[in-house]
């Protein structure tokens, strides 16, 4: 069969290499090739150097489906890691890297598989005809497959003609900023939660340290979008005093154990979206055509859960192709999959970040409302009979709903009048303060006070 793929991102690069590796004739079309040397800029992608995670579900599908490609990640420098995770015991946890390590590892390896051509151009929209997808327009030419998977991302918009909007979520009210760093020779890192991330939760915003492979760690800052004052952290001068003035990041970014690698990193507003496969006429899905990765499902980073998501599908979507000779009938029961696989992480997040911005904002601990996940996991902290189901949520080999039968327990905890403490450090008012006082140093003007929504 041929196959065209929309994006050359890690959906795109891993679906065209198994189906290639499938005997199947595949092209994948991105807009945003690597450079011969030199800084990937990727501008359609905006968390390309943005800190990222990977779930050991990410190994394991490569390992499963296309080994050579996690050999070259490993060959790069990804660090493989474990957790004690209460009720599993120490399990293999994903891999410390930088996404643009991961990715060129990707693209490396796909530039070599047999069958897989990689072709620079813009997607224009879908070729149909008889109710049926036919191919994709490439800069005005038309590309004909038999099978076409939309692997084009968040942002990605060349089948807007044919495809239903999201159905659930939207933006969330976060954003992160972020920078990345690089440990110094013999340097010890700075305080961790996990042998991946340093989570600190603040009175009204959050800040996470991810490390990645050879010493590399992003420290994150995530803000609500409200607060405009709070945009200024982008200012190479407003980051550094607040990454002086919180305890923890003095520690990790202290000059004499880490050198910056990055400069600061403003990230736009983040979503948390659920996009089925329904057509804009109401029907099921559009024969021929699949949507795959983030422009099914979009999660905001905190838990790490976009990349795993995104091979979870194309596993699932393997398996269908593997046993139905038509392409144009995996969209239906690969719909069915994502709607009970995918779209609860998506809903898991929209509850979750949306009740944490509340509670930024001052909003108390809301016990008329199902607990959202993170609250449950916390309470764990004082109540030893919630550990029993957090396994299963926080590596993912359950459904949030795993969560379900402790939610009561967690209740409990919180309807005592305990709350979780806040990590050492400003407030967010002080925060204000701090990126106010830095500016004034450069020249600047600061932005006063809320009433943003970028
Ligand atoms: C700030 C941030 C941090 C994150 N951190 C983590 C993390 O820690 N762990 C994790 O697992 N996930 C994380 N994620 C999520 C992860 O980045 C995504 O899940 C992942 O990028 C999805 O891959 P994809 O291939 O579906 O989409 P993308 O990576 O967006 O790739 C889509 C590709 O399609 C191309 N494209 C789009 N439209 C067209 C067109 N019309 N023509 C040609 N090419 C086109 C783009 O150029 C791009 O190359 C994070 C996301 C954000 C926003």
């Amino acid at each position: 069969m041929r196959v065209a793929i929309i994006g050359a991102g890690p959906a795109g690069l891993f679906t065209g290499s198994a189906l290639a590796g499938r005997g199947h004739d595949v092209v994948a079309v991105d807009r945003d090739p690597p450079p011969p040397a030199g800084r990937w800029a990727r501008r359609g992608v905006m968390q390309f150097h943005h800190a990222h995670g990977f779930r050991p579900q990410v190994a394991r599908a490569l390992r499963q489906e296309w080994p050579a490609a996690l050999d070259a990640w490993l060959e790069l420098g990804a660090e493989p890691i474990t957790f004690d995770v209460p009720g599993l015991g120490v399990v293999p946890a994903g891999h410390r890297s930088r996404r643009d390590t991961f990715e060129r590892a990707l693209r490396t390896t796909a530039e070599t598989v047999p069958g897989l051509t990689i072709a620079q151009g813009h997607v224009d929209g879908v070729l149909s005809s008889d109710g049926r997808v036919r191919g994709i327009v490439v800069d005005g030419t038309p590309v004909e497959a038999d099978l076409v998977v939309d692997a084009s991302g968040r942002a990605g918009r060349s089948v807007d003609r044919l495809r239903a909007p999201a159905t659930v979520g939207g933006p969330c009210g976060m954003a992160y900023v972020d920078r990345q760093y690089r440990l110094r020779d013999g340097a010890e890192p700075g305080p961790l939660s996990n042998p991946l991330a340093w989570q600190a939760d603040l009175d009204g915003y959050q800040v996470l340290v991810f490390l990645h492979e050879r010493g590399h760690f992003s420290v994150v800052l995530v803000r609500p979008t409200a607060d405009a004052a709070l945009k200024d952290l982008r200012h190479e001068a407003a980051f550094d005093a607040v990454c002086r003035a919180v305890p923890g990041l003095a520690a990790w970014t202290d000059p004499d154990r880490a050198s910056t690698v990055t400069d600061v990193l403003p990230g736009g507003p983040l979503h948390n979206t659920y996009r089925g496969q329904s057509d804009r006429d109401g029907r099921p899905y559009t024969p021929g055509l699949v949507s795959v990765g983030d422009a099914v499902a979009t999660t905001t980073p905190i838990f790490g859960r976009g990349v795993a998501t995104t091979f979870l599908q194309i596993l699932r979507l393997l398996a269908l192709l593997d046993t139905e000779p038509d392409p144009a009938h995996v969209g239906e029961p690969f719909d069915e999959w994502c709607g009970q696989n995918m779209r609860p992480w998506v809903a898991d997040h929209v509850r979750m970040d949306g009740d944490a911005v509340r509670r930024w904002e001052g909003g108390d601990v809301d016990l008329t409302r199902h607990l959202p996940s993170d609250l449950i996991l916390a309470a764990a902290a004082v109540e030893p009979g919630i550990e029993r189901a957090t396994g299963g949520y926080v590596s993912m080999i359950e459904l949030p709903s795993c969560l379900d039968p402790v939610e009561p327990l967690a209740r409990g905890v919180y309807a005592s009048g305990w709350r979780p403490a806040f990590t050492d450090g400003p407030s967010r008012g002080e925060l204000r303060e701090v990126i106010a006082r830095a500016l004034s140093t450069t020249g600047l003007p600061a932005r006063a006070g809320l009433s943003s929504s970028t």
